[in-house]
């Protein structure tokens, strides 16, 4: 079974006048479809209003679609009575980390979450030492968060979501606010979720080179998905993804003017690494 499936999902924002009149209708979210097996490192990318936020504001029922079904774990998030338990399936971190953060000593903040699901104390602390372990904070445990760099807060958020022992981790645009550390930091916390922990992950962003380890990749306009495929044959699309306003990472953008210039280099080359094998290939002529 999938852990979240979406069929035909629609969301509409609706504006109103001062009487509540509606004056006009945002398509945010236009029939989407999208499924994610358990374990799967899935990303969404897309520019600024594409209907990122809005689609996965509806993976932990903080919206209901319009029109169309989101299923979390085999749960319809339309059934009230589940709404404690889809909550607890899809844990989220938004973008940013200083709205996220309410106590004023890291492991303190990562056990506000089970300490509200009911979590008995003794696991309380076990489950807060587990989760700053997953994320490299547990020598930071017992420091205020203000001391702490973006990226390091940012992992201090996701231990709180970790520590709630969700299936499933949406990230919405994490790295948003950070510097090239701090992103760094943060995906390869992110990584490890799902290569260590087995957690599902859905990360949601606009920078292409922090989706070059998914298993797969939506890519989402006006509220559709436009392009979806594993990240290489995503990122073989240059002109396409240039149209949707996405910079590819630079290492495949030389790789595709190389390419379109006459060398028989691959398409959809994603490392440094991988285009100096083929340019090494090339030049032996193999
Ligand atoms: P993204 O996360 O990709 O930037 P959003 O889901 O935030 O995109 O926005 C999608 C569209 O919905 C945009 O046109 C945006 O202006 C509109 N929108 C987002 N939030 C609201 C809201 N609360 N009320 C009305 N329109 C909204
Ligand atoms: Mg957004």
């Amino acid at each position: 079974m999938n852990i979240i499936d979406l069929k035909k999902v629609v969301y509409e924002y609706f504006r109103r006048d001062d009487e509540g009149n509606v004056t006009g209708i945002t398509t945010a979210v236009d029939h989407v479809d999208l499924s994610v097996k358990p374990g799967d490192f899935i990303a969404i990318l897309g520019h600024n209003g594409s209907g990122k936020s809005t689609l996965a504001k509806h993976l932990n029922a903080i919206l209901y679609p319009s029109e169309g079904t989101v299923w979390v774990d085999g749960m319809d998030t339309t059934e009230e009575d589940k709404l404690m338990q889809i909550r607890q399936t899809t844990g989220m971190v938004f973008q940013n980390p200083d709205n996220q953060i309410i106590a004023q000593i890291v492991e303190e903040d990562v056990g506000f979450g089970p300490e509200n699901l009911g979590v008995p104390t003794k696991k309380i602390w076990e489950r807060v030492e587990e989760s700053l372990k997953a994320v490299g904070m547990y020598e930071f445990r017992k420091k205020s968060p203000n001391r702490l760099s973006g990226g390091q807060k940012q992992r201090v958020s996701i231990a709180g979501v970790l520590a709630m022992h969700p299936k499933c981790i949406v990230l919405d645009e994490p790295t948003a606010m950070l510097d090239p550390a701090g992103r760094r930091e943060v995906i390869r916390a992110a990584r490890a979720l799902n290569d260590v922990e087995k957690i599902t992950v859905i990360l949601i962003t606009h920078y292409m080179e922090e989706v070059i380890y998914a298993d797969h990749v939506y890519v989402m306009d006006h509220g559709s998905v436009k392009m979806e495929g594993s990240p290489r044959e995503v990122f073989s699309r240059v002109d396409e993804l240039s149209a949707l306003h996405l910079t590819v990472p630079q290492v495949t953008l030389l790789a595709d003017r190389l390419k379109k210039s006459g060398l028989p280099i691959k398409s959809g080359i994603l490392t440094r690494d991988e285009l100096t094998a083929e340019l090494v290939r090339i030049k032996s002529g193999r």
